[in-house]
């Protein structure tokens, strides 16, 4: 939950979790909907589904308990280089180094690492440095006090060098190349992408489409795109913006009627959903807010 997330956002979430999933092997059985209505408005829903996927292989293939090693950790979906580095050095003490952002930051400014930090030849140079570096008695601690002085002490604007622990060895505030460091390349212009969605209504239900199971918000409900052919548009209800990793999208909603070919025939990924039943369902936040927007303002 914490990856690209602040503990403020997640704490709620945390224990509305631990409540419904105490173990390993209830999360592992839970149905799908209910895991991913849990997690509904923390986004990067990929996480998600690794986790449940995860929970699922521990329970299975390891009698319920997590892996102890870096190595045994990456085997399973979601945990990557430096979620393994993390778990395996803190919770079990294996000496194993880690990098993220904060710690790219630390070392690129510390060593006067000048070239981009997002290039894999840089990375795999900063991992190998961070291997050499971490010790063997208290991996964890030192992994955990690395991340740290990046999130507090050596933060991307203004960092605070004269409170630094490292401040003497510091290459970059030597030579006075702190603002310039980390290089992290040039910025990727943000897409922008314009959906339209149709709301069609029926004796009180909205028709509703659940996105496919794999690829960008898989599993969601949400308002159906609005296909020539399927629907017959009406008038425009509303248009809000939202962002979603490196899109910006634009949500245009329109009053729909369904077409002749749809009416008595709804392909098996569209539901007629009542609005007690909507709160159930897991929605992408647009769409949550779209509907609310739209039915309070009748
Ligand atoms: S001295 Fe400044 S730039 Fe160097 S590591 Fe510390 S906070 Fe970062």
């Amino acid at each position: 939950m914490l990856q690209q997330t602040r503990v403020e956002t997640v704490l709620p979430y945390y224990a509305r979790w631990l409540r419904a999933f105490p173990t390993v092997h209830a999360l592992a059985r839970a149905k799908d909907d209910r895991v991913l209505k849990l997690w509904e408005g923390l986004g990067y829903y990929s996480r998600v589904r690794n986790l449940h996927r995860a929970a699922q292989t521990v329970a299975r293939e390891h009698s319920g308990k997590l892996p102890r090693t870096a190595e045994g950790l990456r085997q399973l979906p979601g945990i990557g280089r430096y979620t393994a580095g993390a778990i395996a050095s803190i919770a079990f003490g294996e000496r194993v180094p880690l990098v993220d952002g904060n710690v790219a930051r630390v070392f690129a400014r510390v060593f006067a690492i000048r070239a981009n930090v997002k290039a894999p030849r840089t990375m795999q140079a900063l991992w190998q440095l961070a291997e050499e570096l971490v010790p063997a008695r208290n991996p964890g601690d030192f992994n955990q006090a690395l991340m740290e002085l990046g999130a507090l002490v050596c933060t991307p604007a203004n960092p605070r060098c004269e409170a630094c622990p490292m401040r003497r060895v510091c290459v970059a505030r030597a030579r006075g190349l702190v603002d310039q460091l980390p290089n992290r390349g040039r910025p990727q212009a943000a897409k922008r992408v314009v959906v339209s969605a149709a709301l069609v209504r029926r004796n009180g239900s909205l028709l509703m489409q659940r996105r496919p199971d794999r690829g960008l918000l898989a599993g969601m409900w949400e308002l159906p795109a609005l296909r020539r052919g399927q629907f017959r548009k009406g008038k425009p209800l509303l248009e809000l913006r939202h962002t979603i990793t490196n899109r910006r999208i634009t949500l245009r909603v329109f009053e729909c009627q369904c077409g002749s070919a749809l009416q008595d025939n709804l392909t098996a990924d569209l539901r007629w959903v009542s609005a007690t039943e909507i709160k159930r369902l897991s929605l992408p936040a647009a769409h949550r807010r779209a509907i609310k927007q739209i039915l309070s303002a009748e």
